[in-house]
């Protein structure tokens, strides 16, 4: 595996692979992440995965300076997985001194994640877009844990004519049904125990649906299911699948989306309903 640390060690690396998939990811890597990586394996190109804790999509008060780091786990899980390149620039490769341009993306952007986080968005857009530039890849992978940054970046790519094809991976859980992140790591054990409930909460309320229940009912019980499981809800909605706009019924391809704290801890998940 090639370990590329600056622009010309990436271009070298480029010139040296020829076309790649991508797999952006920021690192403290779990098997969602490997899943990403044998996904884009399949598309039968080299595979390139960066590492990158990106300031710029983090708020004021978010986790930027604790987010979990863990660089040589990290390689040593890339190379264990078939990647051919990991791509890691330092903050200011990635946002040099006179830079000064920023990629917004409304529309899918606007609600939920956006709403609670905003300017994450912004950032995710202009961090992808970067990526894309340097590594150039011909697809790229991206997990449906964060519903919302896909579309957004599904967006992205068609608004801007942008030469890279977007592959959605599926979400890849516990044996539980919590779905993989990197902050499941701040959970405690107790916290740990609780967390399912989510995925519970949201598998029920998909079943009510298709069993014809009123959307507005299936979502209050959702949020109440959360509280019971000692979790603060977020949101709990369901949208059309690409514009992340509400449903008041069940109109395909619509999308069943929430987030909740548990303790101090933000859990995101979502379904297809
Ligand atoms: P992150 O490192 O959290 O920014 O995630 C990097 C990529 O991995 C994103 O495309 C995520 O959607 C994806 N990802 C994270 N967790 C999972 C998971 N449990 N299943 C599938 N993809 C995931």
């Amino acid at each position: 595996m090639i370990i590329a640390r600056t622009l010309p060690e990436l271009l070298a690396a480029r010139e040296s692979l020829g076309p790649v998939a991508l797999v952006p990811t920021m690192g403290a890597l779990h098997a969602g992440h490997v899943s990403l990586i044998e996904a884009a394996l399949r598309d039968s190109l080299p595979v390139a995965a960066s590492v990158f804790v990106n300031p710029t999509q983090f708020g004021p008060r978010e986790d930027f300076s604790r987010y979990p780091r863990d660089e040589a786990g990290d390689l040593a899980k890339l190379e264990a997985a078939g990647c051919a390149l990991a791509w890691l620039p330092d903050v200011t490769t990635m946002y040099p001194p006179r830079e000064a341009t920023a990629v917004h993306v409304a529309g899918p952007s606007a609600r939920w994640e956006g709403a609670t986080r905003p300017g994450h968005f912004n950032g995710v857009a202009t961090v992808v877009t970067k990526l894309f530039g340097q590594v150039r890849p011909a697809a790229a992978y991206f997990g449906e844990k964060d519903w919302q940054q896909l579309q957004v970046i599904t967006r992205l790519v068609a608004d801007l004519f942008l030469p890279v094809r977007i592959v959605p991976v599926a979400i890849k859980r516990e044996a539980d049904g919590l779905a993989m992140s990197s902050r499941n790591a701040y959970l405690s054990a107790d916290e740990r125990k609780a967390a399912p409930a989510l995925y519970r909460a949201l598998s029920r309320a998909v079943e009510d649906m298709h069993g014809g229940k009123e959307t507005a009912k299936v979502l209050h019980n959702a949020r109440q299911d959360l509280a019971v499981a000692g979790m603060v809800p977020d949101y709990v909605a369901l949208v059309q699948a690409q514009t992340l706009e509400p449903l008041s019924g069940l109109l395909p391809p619509a999308r069943l989306i929430a987030a909740a704290k548990l303790g101090h801890v933000r859990l995101l998940d979502n379904l297809a309903v």
